[in-house]
């Protein structure tokens, strides 16, 4: 059985003060709820301080982005090192935002999700198509693009490590959420091409789904059988609407 995982991705949101209200309001409702994993990426400023208060409960850590390269040279990146320093556990690969304004295609993301796995940690690597490319009837292929275009880079056996998430490009932060069967039909599309290389390694890999999952549809969307969790933007950055879509998972 996959226990699902709820990670917030906070995006460039956020302040010292927010942030403490936030991490207390999450924290402090945590509780009931050790039949999912709970996750929240933040931006690399507030690592330092999200780590102290997270010290001790169930929420892993996260950032949203990281360097290909291990150390060295690379002005205004930061290192999957860095971020282990930071008691961080999880971190964002291949964004569509990170794709769309900072250019990143199958190779950076390949890149960025080996740096993070030989660091200890878990990536969750991104793929997701764009209106017109359903429009045009070719989610498959974007999709399958995306992950052949990882998985031949870095191969399948490190798939072992990382999570995925589906985030279809119109639905993030447009409140235009992919129906259940839509984001089943992916999520199962997706398995089935990991499957095809390694049926354990589709087993047991985490889909999560992102994309204006909020805690009035969050129910029906992780009801779904290859539906393993969500990556969740806008609602991650309100406590109680953030905990309520992890109570429902
Ligand atoms: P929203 O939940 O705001 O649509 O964002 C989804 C997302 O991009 C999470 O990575």
């Amino acid at each position: 059985m996959r226990k699902p995982l709820i990670a917030g991705n906070w995006k460039m949101n956020g302040s010292k003060a927010s942030v403490t209200t936030l991490l207390e309001g999450v924290v402090g409702g945590m509780q009931d709820l050790s039949n999912v994993d709970v996750a929240v990426c933040v931006p690399f400023p507030y690592l330092e301080q999200s780590e102290r208060m997270l010290k001790g409960s169930a929420v892993a850590l996260g950032a949203q982005n990281l360097c290909t390269e291990s150390g060295g040279a690379f002005t205004g990146e930061v290192s999957a090192s860095m971020l282990l320093d930071f008691g961080c556990h999880v971190v964002i690969c291949g964004h569509s935002e990170r794709r769309e304004y900072y250019g990143e295609d199958d190779a950076i993301v390949a890149a960025k999700i080996a740096q993070a796995v030989s660091a200890g940690l878990r990536p969750i690597f991104c793929v997701g198509e764009t209106l017109e490319q359903r429009q045009q009837g070719e989610t498959d292929a974007v999709i399958a693009g995306q992950v052949d275009g990882v998985i031949e880079r870095i191969g399948i056996e490190i798939f072992r490590k990382v999570e995925i998430a589906y985030e279809p490009v119109w639905a993030i932060g447009t409140g235009m959420t992919a129906t259940p069967e839509q984001a089943q039909d992916v999520h199962a599309f997706i398995r089935a091409r990991i499957a095809a290389l390694d049926p354990e390694i589709a087993a047991g890999i985490r889909i999560l789904y992102g994309g204006s999952m909020k805690p009035g549809n969050a129910s029906e969307l992780l009801a779904q059988p290859d539906l393993d969790g969500g990556l969740i933007g806008g609602a991650s950055l309100d406590a109680t609407d953030f905990l309520a879509i992890c109570r429902a998972g």
